[in-house]
């Protein structure tokens, strides 16, 4: 079983290559924005907790995300590995992971980063903002908070997995195809 964080800024190419790589490692790929999404536009209890939250572009709260992701991984008993986009975004969501992966014998094999700069990332998501149909893709002052939130409360997981020997940063700069064939070079090497 191999089971991958996906790990990187709003707007660096988690969900596109998570597309790729799902497919070519037989992973499920569980993207907690798009639970989220799935929830709010079925009105469920959940959708409507998370959806001011995420309209602003700050963190849902962790209780509530952590709950909502161990049941995705139960829901898919029989699968090959997890790869996870867009969770953990916390440190309390990192360790609570680890708890309950290590409650099935299993782990967390590697977390991969796709770095880029601020201000390329930032162009990307509201240029996606004209199709997307997201909100907090379409206005800049709310993809700030959203780089805000990274930065006090996901970046201290680069560290967090750096101490697992666990973190490897990849260049996110390049052509989609270029991107997943680095990926899959990290993938193949672990
Ligand atoms: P994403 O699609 O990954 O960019 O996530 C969109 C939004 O969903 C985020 O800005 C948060 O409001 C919420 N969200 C997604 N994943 C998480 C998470 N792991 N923890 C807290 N909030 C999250």
């Amino acid at each position: 079983m191999i089971n991958i964080v996906l790990f990187g800024k709003p707007g660096a190419g988690k969900g596109t290559q998570a597309e790729f790589l799902k497919g070519k490692y037989n992973l499920t790929h569980l993207s907690t924005g798009d639970i989220f999404r799935f929830n709010i536009k079925n009105d469920t209890d959940l959708g409507k907790l998370a959806k001011s939250y995420m309209d602003n572009g700050d963190l849902v709260p962790d209780e509530v995300t952590i709950k909502m992701l161990q049941s995705e991984v139960d829901k898919n008993q029989d699968s090959a590995g997890f790869l996870f986009d867009g969770f953990p975004r916390t440190i309390a969501q990192a360790q609570a992971l680890d708890a309950f992966l290590a409650t099935k014998d299993d782990k967390i094999t590697a977390t991969i980063a796709l770095e880029a700069d601020d201000e390329i990332l930032i162009q990307r998501l509201l240029e996606r903002g004209k199709t997307s149909g997201r909100v907090d893709d379409q206005d800049e002052e709310k993809i700030r908070n959203r780089y805000q939130e990274y930065n006090e409360k996901t970046a201290p997981l680069m560290e967090y997995y750096t101490k697992q020997n666990k973190f490897y940063p990849v260049n996110g700069i390049g052509s989609i195809a270029e991107i997943t064939e680095r990926l899959s070079t990290v993938i193949e090497s672990l």
